[in-house]
């Protein structure tokens, strides 16, 4: 009795609740069920030495008393319920036995436990935002236009006789030879060469970005990034030019979402 009244001066009901949520949450984070036993362990084992300081019990005559207690409500041969805790998975035999171990001879959880596994667990679960971040990819990028002055000379889907009546896959910005261009959004570099892609593209950069967008620039005079580069900010990648087939200097500038080409002004306001 006086067990169960310290778990509610400890508000230790609302904890349970607190946790039942947190694994609703972050069901698929293992780390965050283990942390839930050892604080359901820590937190009975805080009540159990509390109850042996206030009654100024002999702790062994109290295990012997919480022992009776759990043969009395045994269930079935691996599981009892009611025994002094309210948490809705019932221990097993083995976390019982640590509790009545830990209430003769107390050596760990006590009050510095339960507050070190919950600072732990607050870690744990900023952990868990950055893990499953990249693995959901729930934001779309921020794209900003590849050049700074904006000049296009062929939209997406304008079909023209230099490229045999075929409807254009991206939009071309024209400007002069050495023009920075800028990734249109974070992500990884997936080709900066001449060869892995068609020779009409010339020199290529091809970058991976969140929600399966990727984005191509061709034509270039030069660029300065790898293959396997992470772009976390927006940056100058190369430089405007006329290497592939081309009439003049420009960047044909694509979009593709999933593998499919889209016109890449979609992506932008104005
Ligand atoms: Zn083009």
């Amino acid at each position: 009795m006086c067990h169960e009244l310290t778990h509610i001066s400890y508000k230790d009901h609302i904890s349970v609740i607190m946790w039942r949520i947190l694994c609703c949450l972050f069901w698929f984070n293992p780390f965050i069920h283990e942390m839930e036993k050892e604080f359901i362990h820590a937190m009975e084992h805080r009540c159990d030495r509390k109850t042996v300081q206030h009654f100024k019990l002999p702790p062994l005559q109290y295990a012997q008393s919480l022992l009776t207690c759990l043969k009395r409500s045994m269930v079935h041969q691996h599981q009892y319920q009611g025994f002094a805790h309210f948490s809705s998975s019932a221990l097993s035999v083995d976390e019982y036995k640590q509790r009545l171990i830990d209430i003769v001879k107390p050596k760990r959880m006590s009050q510095v436990s339960v507050t070190v596994i919950l600072c732990v667990v607050s870690i744990g679960v900023l952990f868990t935002k950055y893990i499953t971040k990249p693995i959901f990819n729930v934001t779309p990028p921020a794209w900003q236009y590849p050049v700074k002055n904006i000049s296009i000379s062929s939209h997406f889907g304008h079909i023209s006789k230099i490229r045999n009546n075929r409807p254009h896959g991206g939009i071309d910005f024209i400007g002069t030879t050495g023009t920075h261009i800028y990734n249109a959004a974070p992500g990884k570099v997936l080709i900066a060469d001449a060869t892995s892609l068609a020779s009409k593209y010339g020199n290529v950069v091809l970058i991976q970005h969140s929600n399966g967008y990727q984005t191509l620039y061709s034509h270039l005079d030069d660029f300065n990034v790898e293959a396997g580069d992470w772009l976390k900010h927006y940056q100058v990648i190369g430089s405007m030019g006329s290497t592939g087939k081309v009439t003049g200097a420009h960047l044909h500038f694509e979009m593709l979402q999933n593998g499919q080409r889209i016109d890449p002004l979609s992506k932008y306001s104005n």
